[in-house]
């Protein structure tokens, strides 16, 4: 099963991805993690979304339709898709994609949040260097030990576009260019609405009832 989680930034979207991962298996495909990757090994990629990342600015859609080639290219299935697409460009080279690997698309999940939600979440996120566990200022802070629940490591980090001028190009990114394809997908027939702001436990109740 494929899948896409489809929200603004903070909907939720990492955390149930590696929940699902977790639990059934499938593979996490983020735009955002293999950008953040090239950005911190430096390669020439990398070097040119910096700006445009900490600005909170989407990259180009060539460059992330390439890296998402790449991974599907390379085989595999049962992948979920967390942070791409986010342009009806991107949405179209996806289908595309999928049609020549041999794989379908089966439910795009829209996380339903609201905006306070979403400063409250992004402001107070950190996450684990090593693992990628993600941990909330108000709601599960870092342990008084300084170690990851998940995997002990004590490197924690906050990530550089979490500010609260970059979050409002973001959200506006995506009111502006993601959120069409929200009508996309609903035409498609593959729209599933799952409250987003629930407990971590309940919002997963809400996605496996969708993809069960
Ligand atoms: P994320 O981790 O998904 O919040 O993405 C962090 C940043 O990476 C975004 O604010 C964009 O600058 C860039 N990015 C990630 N995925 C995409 C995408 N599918 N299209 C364009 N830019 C992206």
């Amino acid at each position: 099963m494929n899948i896409i989680l489809l929200g603004p930034p903070g909907a939720g979207k990492g955390t149930q991805a590696r929940i699902l991962v977790e639990g059934r298996g499938m593979v996490q495909l983020s735009t955002g993690d293999m950008l953040r990757e090239a950005k911190d090994s430096g390669t020439e990629m990398g070097k040119v979304v910096a700006d445009v990342m900490a600005k909170g600015e989407l990259v180009t859609d060539e460059i992330v339709i390439g890296l998402i080639r790449e991974k599907l290219e390379q085989g595999g299935g049962g992948f979920i898709f967390d942070g791409f697409p986010r342009t009806l460009t991107q949405a179209d080279a996806l289908a595309d994609l999928m049609d020549e690997v041999g794989q379908s698309l089966d439910h795009v999940i829209a996380m339903e949040v609201n905006d306070d939600a979403l400063v409250q979440r992004i402001t107070a996120r950190s996450t684990c260097g090593s693992c990628g566990e993600v941990y909330n200022d108000m709601t599960k802070p870092i342990p008084a030990d300084n170690k990851c629940t998940n995997c002990g490591a004590s490197d924690f980090k906050r990530r550089a576009d979490d500010n609260e001028e970059s979050l409002r190009t973001r959200l506006m990114e995506y009111y502006k260019k993601t959120s069409p394809l929200l009508g996309y997908y609903h035409a498609k027939g593959q729209l599933r609405w799952v409250p987003g702001l629930g407990e971590i436990d309940e919002v997963a109740g809400g996605i496996a009832a969708v993809l069960d």
